[in-house]
């Protein structure tokens, strides 16, 4: 998608994006106001919702800008605890899925970054086709935006967890949080986003460099670079030293604990050397460890650890002065469909 399309892209374009282009099209400021309303607070679909904007101003709108909306294509429920997955259909007909999950202490959405990605993880069905293509800033907050309009319910905290790697569509995902934060539209706090990467060294350190509130979580599987390297192509090219340096290099620039995703295999990840090389690992760092038995993929074989090994895992960890979470495993009863998306992972990192 050219900077070109992104510009034309209404939903992408931030109140003062919008306060030029009215003005370009010969239109008072305050329409922008009200169409950037019906947009991120309303939540529009289609012009025809927006009863105070004059025929004309659609009509021009209509000529000048894309209007991105997505359609339903399937719904989920866990009946356990009434987890819900959504498998969307965007404009230009590719799929995408989204995880709405129901905690305490609010509504979490899970979203999609990209439609397929291009890290090829070993144990990740989302790669298996490679990448389709980038999600537009709109198309992100569009998943976010259905979810709330088909359940009722508010979204307080977002995790960019689903299919794709969002630093791999940096700009997007920036513009995205902007969008998604900004205090004229649904005003998510940044402290209730996290974005999940399996490392992309450079771009953790741009991120670094915005010093936003949202949390980071890096998707870390192993604790030595001979085993990240089998698990996840992106280890040849970023050493965990390197990943290390960068993620105490987040923690300076933001004071944001740095998350550490631990799929769980068994056999493979989860033995007595692994607890030694991961404490080690991490032990100097401000961080928490997320582990989950990672979910069977048809066309791998790996298996998750079982509940004993993953609390033995987790315990010695513990031992070792490390904080660690067991993610509760939201929906576990709809997980076998999907083997795309986590279920049981981040909503609010204490
Ligand atoms: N590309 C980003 C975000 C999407 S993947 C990343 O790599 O972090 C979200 C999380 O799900 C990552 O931690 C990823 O490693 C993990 N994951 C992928 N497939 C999985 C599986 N089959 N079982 C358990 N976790 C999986």
């Amino acid at each position: 998608m050219t900077e070109i399309e992104l510009e034309r892209d209404i939903k992408s374009l931030t109140l003062e994006q919008l306060k030029e282009q009215m003005k370009s099209m010969s239109e008072k400021p305050y329409r922008a106001k009200q169409l950037y309303e019906w947009l991120h607070v309303k939540l529009a679909r289609d012009y025809e919702e927006m009863t105070n904007i004059p025929k004309t101003l659609k009509e021009k709108c209509r000529e000048n800008f894309s209007f991105t909306a997505l359609s339903v294509v399937k719904v989920q429920e866990s009946k356990k605890d009434g987890t819900k997955k959504f498998l969307f259909e965007l404009s230009d007909g590719n799929l995408v899925e989204s995880v709405l999950m129901r905690y305490k202490h609010g509504n979490s959405v899970c979203i999609s970054s990209q439609v397929g990605c291009r890290m090829g993880c070993r144990f990740c069905a989302s790669t298996l086709d490679g990448l389709e293509r980038n999600l537009l800033p709109s198309e992100m907050l569009d998943q976010i935006y259905s979810i709330t309009l088909l359940t009722g319910e508010r979204v307080s905290n977002v995790v960019v967890m689903g299919t794709g790697e969002p630093l791999d569509n940096y700009d997007n995902l920036l513009k995205f949080i902007t969008l998604l934060t900004d205090e004229n539209g649904l005003n998510i706090s940044q402290r209730n986003i996290t974005v999940s990467t399996c490392g992309i060294v450079p771009k953790m350190r741009q991120l670094a460099e915005e010093k936003l509130q949202i949390t980071l979580a890096l998707s870390l599987h192993a604790a030595t670079d001979e085993k990240r390297r089998s698990l996840m192509p992106i280890a040849n090219k970023y050493s965990l030293e390197e990943l290390m340096e960068t993620c105490a290099y987040y923690f300076e620039m933001t004071g944001r604990r740095i998350t550490f995703e631990y799929s769980l295999i068994s056999g493979v990840n989860d033995t007595e050397e692994d607890v030694k090389q991961l404490s080690s690992l991490v032990g100097e760092l401000n961080c928490h460890i997320n582990l989950i038995p990672v979910n069977p993929v048809r066309e791998r074989n790996y298996i998750g650890s079982d509940r004993t090994a993953a609390e033995a895992f987790k315990n010695k960890l513990e031992k070792n002065g490390i904080n660690v979470t067991i993610r509760r495993e939201m929906g576990r009863d709809i997980d076998g469909a999907c083997g795309q998306l986590r279920r049981s992972h981040i909503t609010k990192q204490s």
